[in-house]
């Protein structure tokens, strides 16, 4: 059964809705998103022959500021998937009490079937669509599944022209030559790594000896994995979509993103040492920590039971289903989760942005250092609230994220 990511993403709103007496106004409100945009983007191939492909961006909730979200190229794209990542985006940025608002956008498609000339062609075009409806003080997007920070530069430079100047605010991730910022290629890697350490220190755990597991080994997975793999963490299995790849003794992590850097998979990676397994084995390999880093629906009601680790640290966007979040949490598995253990790459993008709004440019250091502080701010608030009440960190998050967001539409009320 393939798993409607909106209807999970409505279901969780039930779920802490109920738990903190939210009024059903907002609550209903809350489960609709402010506007989608489909777009048809017609593309002339190399061949000659007229390709048209589908686009999405969506804006959930601009209450407490502009959108802000990636862009995802992907076969599994839809309207509904769509929803649901600017849905979390939602509760993402209020977490981390950023004055944004969540949005996301896609276009269905599989990157690796076109050439570059073409994919830059469907990304002007796609940026060109959906140009009324993103700038600085509208909507923002960003990087996701298989975009990058060329593509990035692509869409500004097509918002730029159209508007007659450089705007380097209307997107993040971009390269650092035309305003990107410094540590935004890393940035979910250290949110993951400062949360996943703070979460160990309440456990009373020391995060050197713990064996890791990493699903995705994108720039999401890459860059978590080399985290603690230079920190000294056994990184037992990681996958991309051709393979997951295993070793007992762990796995030489510089050596694998040398190559998957080079466009290779893992699945042709030659170390004789080294097992090839299936994504859905890996999941379920007994370890320590459990990194989901691809795509939503990973962990559900089918394989949560057969889950053996002590933290499931939510690198993706909506890997656990909420029926597998029960299981979970019976078997007393700490499940970070993703509106906290992967908004390190939306608060460097916030900082990209007002970098570019002040054109002034701060070090690594000082994005490091912020980044930490209000990760770990969140971090703190998530947990307190969760041991106060004995609920997941899940439901904490949300209570916190959807209160900030409740109130906003209070204040503001309903137009008109
Ligand atoms: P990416 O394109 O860089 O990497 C995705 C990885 O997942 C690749 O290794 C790919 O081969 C693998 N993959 C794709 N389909 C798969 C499948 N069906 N089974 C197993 N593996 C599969 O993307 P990313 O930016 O690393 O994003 C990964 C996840 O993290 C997404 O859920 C995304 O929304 C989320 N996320 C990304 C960022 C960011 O800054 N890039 C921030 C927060 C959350």
């Amino acid at each position: 059964m393939i798993l409607n990511p909106f209807e999970v993403a409505k279901k969780q709103i039930d779920i802490v809705a109920k738990e903190m007496g939210l009024d059903p106004n907002i609550t209903k409100y809350l489960k609709r998103v402010e506007r989608s945009l489909i777009v048809s983007i017609p593309i002339v191939m190399d061949d000659g022959r007229l390709e048209i492909f589908e686009g999405y961006r969506v804006h959930h909730s601009t209450v407490r500021g502009p959108g802000k979200g990636g862009i995802r190229f992907s076969p599994q794209v839809t309207l509904d998937e769509v929803k649901a990542l600017a849905t979390w985006m939602t509760w993402k940025c209020s977490l981390l009490n950023l004055p944004l608002g969540g949005a996301k956008g896609g276009i269905c498609l599989n990157p690796k079937d076109l050439s570059k000339g073409e994919l830059e062609r469907l990304t002007r075009r796609y940026t060109s669509e959906i140009l009324n409806i993103i700038g600085p003080d509208i909507d923002i997007p960003a990087p996701d599944v298989n975009t990058n920070a060329q593509v990035m530069a692509w869409m500004m430079d097509t918002y730029s022209m159209n508007k007659g100047r450089s705007i380097p605010g209307v997107v993040t991730g971009k390269p650092i030559e035309i305003g990107g910022s410094v540590g935004r290629d890393s940035a979910t890697g250290m949110g993951l790594y400062y949360v996943l350490e703070a979460m160990c220190e309440r456990l009373n755990i020391d995060l050197k000896s713990q064996s890791i597991v990493i699903q995705g080994f994108g720039n999401v997975g890459g860059w978590i994995a080399r985290i603690l793999f230079e920190k000294g963490c056994k990184i037992l299995a990681v996958s991309d979509i051709s393979s997951g790849i295993y070793f007992s003794e762990g796995l030489e992590i510089n050596k694998l993103l040398e190559w998957t850097q080079k466009g290779n998979y893992l699945k042709d990676y030659n170390d004789k040492r080294y097992e090839l397994i299936t994504n859905e084995k890996l999941i379920t390999t007994e370890c320590d920590i459990l990194i989901p880093a691809a795509l939503e629906n990973q962990i559900t009601q089918n394989n949560a039971g057969n889950i053996k680790c002590k933290i499931v640290l939510e690198g993706a966007n909506g890997p656990t289903t909420p029926e597998a979040d029960k299981i979970l949490f019976i078997k007393g598995i700490h499940v970070i989760p993703d509106i906290l253990a992967n908004a390190g790459g939306v608060c460097v993008s916030y900082f990209e942005y007002v970098q570019d709004i002040h054109a002034y440019f701060w070090d690594l250091d000082r994005i490091n250092k912020e980044l930490k502080k209000i990760i770990l701010g969140a971090f703190e608030e998530v947990y307190t609230i969760s041991k106060e009440r004995n609920i997941s960190l899940r439901t904490a998050a949300y209570i916190i994220a959807v209160e900030r967001i409740a109130k906003a539409v209070e204040l503001r009320g309903f137009f008109p």
